[in-house]
């Protein structure tokens, strides 16, 4: 695991974030929390998706007087996943007048742009963190650049104007966003918050802002980050755009949670951003979540679809068994298997892998050698192909928690 930065540990509910614990995957719904029924669907799915923490609007009375109802649920369903109370505008008035929201929920986002202007600001503020405190949850200071503290960034402004040396309005930007966020955990902190309940965040929707943001507030504080490119867009724009950002911060051991803000397409799962948010942490050797397949693009020597098809039902049988392995096998998740089309790569890639098939190209004998752990063990050919290699899977995981529960034993 890629070590991370220093931070101040924050349990929320049943998981810890930051203070060098494995990074937490989140999403949000995009239901309407007065929808209880309908919420809690779309956060069980979520959860099982793999979401460790999910946010849920809270706008306006009925949301808030739906969230005891979505906890309770959740709870006769069996997941028992933080809640996050996501609050803009009236959050010190919902709190107040729903004391038993203020209590179902694991943990409250303050965004400190919108929690009222001047003297109300401070009053707004500091009733929210009051809430926090009587029923001893943490909060995350939620900035954002789209809703920035316009007192703070005229503050900078101003500062910026008198100074020898003037700084860029992009850099003025960042530093608003950077101090409103600390200084409101600092505030917190003043009102009687302790640091161990302050999460930060503050997100940008451009890929390079986001990376400046994140270097310098990660200089500055040592609250738990939460990580994540806002709006970042649909399909493989979102997809990418995320993963460039969290990736070169990640590298870097700033991040102690994450959301992946993917538009669904009309008719796609919430949960691909759950997915993709795992991914990103898998594939940077962060986090194992799934058995990962190594596949090859295909090109000319691979002309018909048998590897593609081998291909895509292994990666569905391995996602479809981790569930049950993860029980009695979680080091499953950390499994390689490889998928290739043909000899040019196949065998090497194959033998690298944990469990590795190198099937025939154009003109090649219709045989397919498999290696574990890098021995050529048996040549699979004809229609069983892929229930066989699957077998193979199977009892190499078998093994694995044999492994493990000798070693235990010993
Ligand atoms: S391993 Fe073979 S089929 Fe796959 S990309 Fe390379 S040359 Fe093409």
């Amino acid at each position: 695991m890629l070590p991370r930065r220093s931070t101040i540990p924050v349990r929320v509910r049943n998981v810890t974030v930051g203070g060098g614990h494995p990074v937490v995957v989140q999403s949000m719904t995009n239901t309407d929390t007065a929808d209880a029924a309908g919420t809690a669907q779309q956060v069980l799915d979520l959860f099982r998706a793999g979401s460790e923490i999910v946010r849920i609007t809270v706008n306006n009375k009925e949301a808030a007087a739906a969230v005891p109802e979505l906890r309770a649920r959740l709870d006769d369903a069996g997941a028992d996943v933080p809640l996050c109370g996501d609050f803009h505008y009236n959050g010190h008035v919902l709190l107040r007048a729903f004391p038993d929201c203020a209590d179902a929920l694991d943990k409250y986002r303050i965004n400190p742009g919108n929690v009222g202007k001047g003297p109300q600001h401070d009053q707004n503020f500091a009733t929210m963190i009051e809430c926090a405190k009587d029923h001893q949850k943490p909060v995350r200071i939620g900035v954002n650049a789209g809703s920035l503290d316009q007192a703070v960034l005229a503050r900078l402004m101003d500062q910026n104007a008198a100074a020898g040396s003037p700084k860029t309005a992009e850099q003025i930007l960042l530093d608003a966003m950077v101090t409103s966020a600390v200084e409101s955990a600092e505030a917190a902190v003043g009102l009687g918050l302790p640091e161990d309940r302050i999460v930060i965040s503050c997100k940008i929707s451009k890929v390079q802002q986001l990376i400046a943001v994140y270097r310098q507030l990660a200089d500055t504080t040592r609250h738990a980050l939460h990580l994540g490119l806002t709006e970042a867009g649909m399909g493989a724009k979102g997809i990418v755009a995320s993963t460039a950002a969290l990736g070169v911060l990640l590298q870097e051991g700033i991040g102690d949670t994450i959301r992946v803000s993917l538009t669904p397409r009309p008719g796609e799962p919430r949960t691909e951003e759950v997915r993709v948010a795992q991914q990103i942490l898998q594939s940077m050797d962060i986090r194992p979540f799934l058995p990962q397949v190594t596949a090859c693009p295909g090109c000319g020597r691979t002309t018909s679809t048998l590897f593609q098809e081998l291909a895509q039902d292994i990666e569905k049988f391995l996602a479809a068994r981790m569930p049950v392995w993860k029980a009695h096998t979680p080091q499953a998740a950390e499994l390689q298997v490889a998928v290739m089309g043909c000899v040019v790569n196949g065998p090497g890639e194959s033998k690298a892998a944990h469990i590795g098939i190198s099937l025939p190209g154009t003109g090649e004998a219709p045989r397919a050698p498999v290696y574990v752990d890098g021995e050529h063990v048996t040549t699979l050919q004809g229609p069983e192909m892929a229930r066989e290699f699957q077998q193979i899977i199977e009892d190499y995981v078998a093994r694995m928690g044999e492994g493990s529960a000798a070693a235990s034993s010993r």
